[in-house]
This record gives structure tokens, sequence and C-alpha cells, in this order.
């Protein structure tokens, strides 16, 4: 399968392998604020110009240093621009040490080959996180509101998912700079071909 190939000091991520090196850090690495700051940097002037929902270069081989350096970076600017709360139920959780549970969603995954645009980026709760990845639910591209997969209908009357299906029709969160809004054009996409319908 090749989840991850080793060349010189070098790895190569397949589809899978995203998912392998996001879920599995190695502790041997220890990111310096001053990297995620320069990424954080690049980012933020690539929001600046013209959108791409994809990013081809995904597949080239990085250093898994620069890995979690544009993952971090990712993560803080997106969750930043919704103060830190889930754009769909706007819970906000922090640690006493200021860690923030927020997590950042790519619209198109990575295993797509999903851009690092801070406009592909939703803040979600790890519920709405994983929700959203799976096609559970979405958001309307012009109107900004949440849809709700129709097949969730016929287990209405339990009262957990009745509280879900509640969702449908909600206003995501603005963000605080409109220039980072998730983009229009990336959850087209999500609706298209992740949203279970
Ligand atoms: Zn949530």
């Amino acid at each position: 399968m090749g989840l991850i190939s080793v060349e010189s000091g070098k790895y190569s991520l397949s589809d899978m392998g995203w998912q392998f090196v996001l879920m599995k850090p190695p502790e041997s690495i220890a990111i310096q604020r001053h990297e995620v700051q320069k990424q954080e940097k690049h980012l933020r002037e690539l929001a600046l110009g013209r959108f791409n929902a994809f990013d081809p270069t995904v597949e080239k081989t990085h250093s898994l240093r620069e890995i979690f350096v544009r993952d971090r970076a990712f993560r803080k600017i997106v969750t930043s621009q919704h103060d830190h709360c889930c754009a769909v139920c706007e819970l906000r959780l922090a640690t006493p040490k200021g860690v923030y549970e927020a997590e950042a969603a790519h619209i198109v995954p990575k295993r797509k080959m999903g851009s690092d645009d801070p406009r592909n980026g939703i803040s979600l709760c790890g519920t709405h996180h994983s929700t959203f990845d799976e096609g559970l639910i979405s958001v309307n591209p012009s109107k900004h509101t949440i849809v709700v997969a129709s097949y969730l209908e016929r287990y209405s009357n339990e009262e957990p998912v009745s509280k879900f299906l509640k969702l449908k029709g909600k206003r995501i969160e603005q963000v605080v700079d409109q220039q980072l809004s998730p983009s229009d054009e990336a959850l087209g996409w999500h609706t298209e071909n992740v949203f279970l319908g």
C-alpha cells in the first residue's frame, strides 16, 4: 500500500499516509514557534490571491517537519478566524493551559489534494469535524446554512439524533476577517462530492 516511503529523510505521503501521519505525530518533532509564524504568514499571503481549492503539490515529497508546521499554521489561522468556536454548534472549549478543542477541517480534504489556503478551512469541534468529513453534514455554499444527510430522518425519534437534525438550516458562524471566510467554491465541492445528500 505504501503509506509512507522514506527516502533520504523525506516522506512520500499516500492517500492514507496523511491520516497516518496526522494521527500519530512522532514525539521527536518539536516545532518551533517561529517556524509556525513563518508558515502562517505564507498561508495568509496565499489567501490574498485567487482561491485554489486544490494543491497538486500536496502529493510531492515533503519532510515530516514541513507537514506538521504547515498543519499547525493552518489550524491556527482557521480556528482563530472563528474565535476558536465550532462554526456549527458554537462550542468553545479550552484547557486550563489554553489549548482549544476546536479543529481546522479541510473542506476539500487533503486526501483529495485539498489546499492549505485558509479559505479551504472551517473551524469545527471534534464531533462536527468527523460528521463533516463523513458527509453527514455540509454547508450550503450560497446561503452558508447547514444541511444534514436525509437518511438520518429515519432516526428522528431518537433524541440525540433529533438534536443533530435541528442543525439543519442554521447559519454557520461568521469569521472575524471576511477575506478568510470559507470558500463557496470549496463548500460547493463538498456538498457535491462528500455530502451524503
Ligand atoms: Zn460543533
